[in-house]
């Protein structure tokens, strides 16, 4: 029961780079290299995953996005090149789940594959799909610091952290994003979701919450650090 992935991009060093190091992790992955392709295989194949270049030959990647996102819940991760391309990602227009900027490591790119699909499955447990198969106890490990998805607990040293599940949300969703710049709006949408009646203090709120139970010192945080004039970065 291998998982799906459909690698949409017109580079064609890229895509065979992307699909060669995606089979060889057990994934089953289909390419395809412009943008109406990617709807017609999107539809055919319900892929668990979509990784989805913007700048593709007959329709850009913002189109692709807009438009299987009215159709299907599939987890969409983009790849952009341009900052003008990254502003509209992460203003989220597009109903993209994650970014990733060009160039990138295969490391950060299966880190990311990864992430999505784990929140896909945890999505589809919480539906009452798939209870036939159990999952492998997973775990985000940072030192001491120890993310238990499975039981959905965090250690500090050995001791559990008593967190609230919307710490523990924003927590899991930084670590995701490890050493990526997050900015507080990016975070609302995606921890707290679209309908959320709130500003980006909550953010900022529930990150010092946080510093508190997880930073040796919270006044000098090293593990969840702020971006001047950005938002905040998750370093492990
Ligand atoms: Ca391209």
């Amino acid at each position: 029961m291998s998982e799906t992935i459909l690698i949409v991009e017109d580079e064609i060093s890229l895509q065979e780079t992307l699909a060669y190091n995606l089979k060889k992790e057990g994934y089953t992955v289909e390419t395809v290299g412009d943008g109406r392709s990617a709807l017609e295989s999107a539809w055919r194949l319900k892929p668990d995953l979509i990784v989805l270049d913007i700048m593709l030959p007959e329709m850009d990647g913002f189109e692709v996005a807009r438009i299987l996102r009215k159709e299907m819940s599939t987890a969409i991760l983009m790849l952009t090149a341009r900052d003008d391309e990254i502003d509209r990602v992460v203003g989220l227009e597009v109903g993209a789940d994650d970014y990733l900027t060009k160039p990138f490591s295969m490391r950060e790119l299966m880190a990311r594959v990864k992430a999505q699909l784990r929140r896909a499955r945890l999505l589809r447990e919480e539906m009452g799909k798939s209870k036939d198969s159990i999952q492998p106890h997973e775990k985000l490990t940072f030192d001491d610091l120890i993310i238990d998805l499975t039981r959905r607990e965090v250690t500090l040293d050995g001791g559990v952290v008593p967190l609230k599940p919307k710490e523990y949300e924003l927590l899991l969703f930084l670590a995701e994003h490890r050493r990526q710049m997050l900015s507080r709006e990016f975070i609302l949408e995606r921890v707290w979701g679209w309908d959320f009646i709130g500003d980006s203090r909550t953010v900022d709120v529930h990150v010092r919450w946080l510093r508190q139970k997880i930073e040796k010192d919270s006044a000098v945080p090293v593990r969840i650090v702020t971006v001047r004039g950005g938002g905040y970065r998750f370093e492990g």
